[in-house]
């Protein structure tokens, strides 16, 4: 749920061929999911499922980063953690203007489509999850794997349950409690990602 969830940092596969061919699979996974929560989330009124594509974007990012600039001098990769950092800053604040204006027009958001789109969330995370299983080395590693994927799971969990109290209730309450809490944990993993990138470009320039 964290902006630092899933992050491919230590990564003892890197040059590996076959591993970067599954890094390009969970990027495209979790792409897609990005965009699927988003369209899914304003079709059914649903600010949860916004908030839950946060995760999706975050992860994306982290694999984006594995992918494209671990390997590559510190002033770059912390000039993309920035970036990372401030799309997620950005798009956490937009979930969270979305859920006002939800909590101010009084919205009723589609159960059906979140609890699909909350499954569909769900066996998209086991998926990235059991491909990046192989290239797990250590313990240390098999553990963030872990923590990641419980961590994705829960928010997909939190989506499921939103669309379930809106059933039974009847009311949008359920839906924006759980799009504030995703979004107010997902600002404060952006500000955490920033905060470090900022301290990290300050060193680079000291060294160049
Ligand atoms: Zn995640």
């Amino acid at each position: 749920m964290s902006a630092s969830c899933c992050d491919q940092a230590q990564d003892p596969h890197r040059g590996n061929e076959s591993y970067r061919r599954v890094l390009w699979f969970v990027l495209a996974i979790n792409a897609v999911m990005f965009a699927v929560e988003v369209v899914a989330g304003l079709a059914a009124g649903s600010a949860s499922l916004q908030a839950d594509a946060l995760d999706f974007l975050g992860d994306a990012g982290n694999y984006a980063i594995s992918l494209f600039v671990v390997g590559m001098a510190l002033r770059y990769r912390a000039m993309a953690a920035f970036l990372k950092g401030s799309t997620m800053g950005l798009f956490g604040l937009w979930v969270l203007g979305v859920t006002a204006w939800h909590v101010m027009h009084g919205t009723l958001p589609s159960a059906v489509t979140m609890g699909a789109v909350g499954v569909a969330a769900l066996v998209a995370n086991a998926a990235s999850f059991g491909l990046l299983w192989a290239y797990r080395a250590g313990d240390a590693n098999m553990r963030s794997a872990w923590i990641c994927t419980r961590n994705d799971v829960f928010g997909n969990l939190a989506v499921l349950l939103a669309a379930l109290g809106v059933l039974g209730t009847g009311t949008g309450w359920p839906d924006v409690t759980v799009a504030a809490i995703m979004a107010g944990l997902a600002l404060q993993g952006a500000w955490i990602v920033l905060h470090q990138s900022r301290f990290e470009l300050r060193i680079s320039t000291l060294q160049a």
